[in-house]
């Protein structure tokens, strides 16, 4: 029997495959792009006791007006540009959707990329075309102005890097597609800190570029906060989206201790640079596999033999998650993603992959 409330449920909400999350308990778990690396115990208990103060009877500070300066201070965000805080740059994402769904408005984005950006398109009733990346992924100028042209997108997304490549997209091509864009466009910076290369400090007053950031892949992904930068006025105007208190007061209060050691994090996306270089060489050292340049915390393989969906099998019987891509985009057929570890989980991983890949394993 069908519930009678469901054709009330728009038929491409209804059509839509829930954002899966697989399960990671006892896993070595490099299939998000989390940070492998808690904070320093001292510092956990600092925080603690910040937040034990904390006055969760009380709505939050609507605006967060203290945290936007404070973000604003430590990130270098240009004088004439303002900040919007979202509980995850998903969120803001989301906002974007919301505030640009026009009847007939189109988000455009090449691919593969970050899924969201289709989903929530889909969840505001935006129209959303994709273009596709050539075949190193490196962004097709021409088909990008082509579908520019044709669709006169309200909303452009560009990962940088992207997600699940891995590469930066080259800045003379991105800028061919802002001058040519007629409506918003976000440059998603969630990988920043592994890149080093942003638009931050080209943002300017009067501007459509928007520059999109999260402190998830950073080693606060359980905190949810993520930040988008912009001209004031049009900031103003997203802000109207923003649903009342949607940063908490614990994550206001938490966000704060944590920005007074923000050397600490930026020490672990070194780190973590230099182990995904590392571990990059050494897994294009075994048979059969490809790896793809990266300027992110997770490498981007393909496998011929045996295949993607079989090593992806093979490590979870040794308790390793890693996203397994093939079966999803045409580009990405025999695809695995591995986020970037500590030292240990990267060597457990690579004896992992060594096992699976050595020919004596080959039928
Ligand atoms: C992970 C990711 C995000 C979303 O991060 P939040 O956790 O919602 O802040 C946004 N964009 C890209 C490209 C990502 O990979």
């Amino acid at each position: 029997m069908t519930h009678s409330g469901l054709s009330m449920i728009r038929d491409e909400i209804r059509a839509l495959a829930p954002y899966h999350v697989a399960d990671a308990a006892g896993m070595i778990k490099l299939d998000a792009m989390e940070n492998p690396y808690q904070l320093p115990e001292a510092l956990r208990r600092e925080l603690a006791s910040r937040l034990a103060e904390c006055p969760v009877n009380r709505y939050p500070d609507g605006g967060a007006a203290s945290l936007r300066t404070r973000i604003g201070a430590v990130m270098g965000v240009p004088a004439d540009c303002d900040l919007l805080l979202g509980n995850g740059s998903d969120e803001l994402i989301q906002i974007l959707a919301l505030a640009c769904a026009r009847p007939g408005a189109v988000l455009l984005a090449p691919e593969p990329t970050f899924v969201m950006y289709a989903m929530i398109a889909r969840f505001a009733g935006l129209g959303y075309r994709g273009v596709a990346l050539r075949r190193d992924f490196s962004l097709d100028v021409d088909a990008m102005l082509a579908a520019i042209a044709e669709h006169r997108p309200a909303l452009l997304f560009l990962a940088r890097p992207n997600n699940p490549t891995g590469n930066l997209f080259d800045r003379e091509a991105v800028d061919r597609i802002i001058d040519a864009a007629p409506g918003l466009v976000v440059l998603d910076e969630a990988y920043f800190p592994f890149a080093g290369d942003s638009y931050l400090h080209d943002l300017r007053a009067g501007s459509k570029v928007l520059v999109l950031r999260t402190f998830s892949k950073q080693g606060l992904a359980g905190l949810r906060l993520g930040f988008l930068v912009g001209d004031r006025i049009l900031i103003a105007e997203l802000d109207k989206l923003r649903l009342p208190y949607n940063i908490s007061s614990l994550t206001q209060t938490f966000a704060h201790g944590v920005l007074g050691h923000f050397d600490l994090l930026l020490d672990q996306a070194t780190t973590l640079r230099e182990d995904r270089d590392r571990l990059a060489e050494q897994i294009a050292a075994l048979p059969g596999v490809e790896v793809f340049p990266s300027a992110a915390n997770f490498i981007l393989l393909r496998l011929s033999h045996p295949s993607a969906p079989a090593v992806h099998a093979g490590l979870l019987a040794r308790r390793i998650l890693v996203k397994c891509l093939d079966g999803g985009h045409p580009q990405l057929a025999g695809c695995l993603r591995v986020t970037v570890g500590t030292a240990a989980e990267n060597e457990a991983l690579l004896a992992a992959l060594g096992q699976l890949l050595s020919p004596e394993q080959l039928p």
